[in-house]
């Protein structure tokens, strides 16, 4: 990409992160940081005993603000910092394409200059690990399910690496050697007390989102790392209601949505819409953004 390309490319991540910072400022509980930033837009998903519940988002940027500016130059310091190719990164997608999803509304949390949506690489597996503090009943099968859901919506190949006790933090690490070792942290599921955790209050179900990093600079964006953040309150609440687990799953499948790059849509007949009525399972467009997002190129550079 030459100098214009990536002048471009910069203005686009700089009106992102100004975009990305007056949505922090309107979440007044989250004043503190602007690395973590809550898409909330006002989601309303009224459940069929009239419990209300605002599902955000959570993304971080840092590293997509700052990584392409270390590459203007030849050499890129950051590079030295990204872990080696995985062993399990195959030279060719781990699971075949989705190729029959319908069509709906759909929308991406982020897209590269030539409007490609940023997403996980197909050709490796999507670990994640479950802090399993505080789950309630049946939490781990609601993941499970809901992993297995988005996964074959998306192609994308989703590995359990088991249990962590990593807790979960509004600013996480996507790189954690002493923990992890020399890879990308897995990515991280857990409930939390809205009380440690202000992202996820009373009224918000969960939040979630990855960590991107462009090794090579603009269009070379992926996603590496993420973390979903369930309330638990809400949960313990929702399974204990019959049918109440349909629900918790929804959410769990809104919030993995937004992890592999899935934004609000305003069609009350998606998952990832800003406002639902009871849906418990995906929609046509969720399908067809799913499939998008598993559709992303693969990389041999980290
Ligand atoms: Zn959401």
């Amino acid at each position: 990409m030459g100098l214009v390309g990536w002048m471009q490319a910069r203005r686009r991540y700089r009106e992102m992160e100004r975009r990305l910072a007056t949505l922090d400022r309107l979440d007044g509980r989250d004043r503190a940081s602007r690395r973590i930033v809550t898409l909330r837009l006002g989601r309303r998903w009224p459940l069929r005993d009239q419990v209300i519940m605002v599902v955000g988002c959570l993304v971080t940027v840092a590293a997509l603000v700052f990584l392409p500016v270390t590459n203007l130059g030849r050499t890129d310091p950051a590079v030295h910092r990204y872990p080696a190719l995985p062993s399990d990164a195959a030279a060719t997608r781990i699971l075949p394409p989705v190729t029959n999803a319908p069509t709906g509304a759909h929308a991406f949390m982020m897209t590269t200059a030539d409007g490609k949506p940023v997403t996980y690489d197909p050709c490796r597996p999507i670990h994640y690990v479950v802090n399993l503090t505080g789950m309630p009943s049946g939490g781990l099968e609601l993941v499970r399910s809901a992993v297995e859901k988005v996964g074959a919506a998306s192609g994308l190949a989703f590995v359990e690496d088991g249990a962590t006790l990593e807790p979960l933090v509004k600013v996480r690490a996507p790189r954690q050697p002493q923990r992890y070792g020399d890879r990308w942290a897995p990515v991280l599921i857990g409930w939390v007390d809205a009380a440690k955790f202000p992202l996820v209050s009373g009224d918000v179900a969960g939040v979630g989102g990855s960590s991107v990093v462009a090794p090579e600079g603009p269009g070379s964006e992926r996603y590496i790392s993420g973390q979903v953040a369930l309330n638990r309150d809400w949960f313990t609440a929702a399974v204990a209601r019959t049918g109440g687990d349909v629900n918790a799953r929804a959410v769990v499948m809104h919030e993995l949505g937004h992890l592999v790059g899935l934004a609000h849509v305003r069609d009350p007949g998606e998952l990832m819409a800003e406002s639902n009525s009871g849906l418990t399972d995906l929609g046509p467009g969720d399908r067809q953004g799913l499939a998008a997002v598993g559709a992303g190129r693969c990389h041999t550079d980290t």
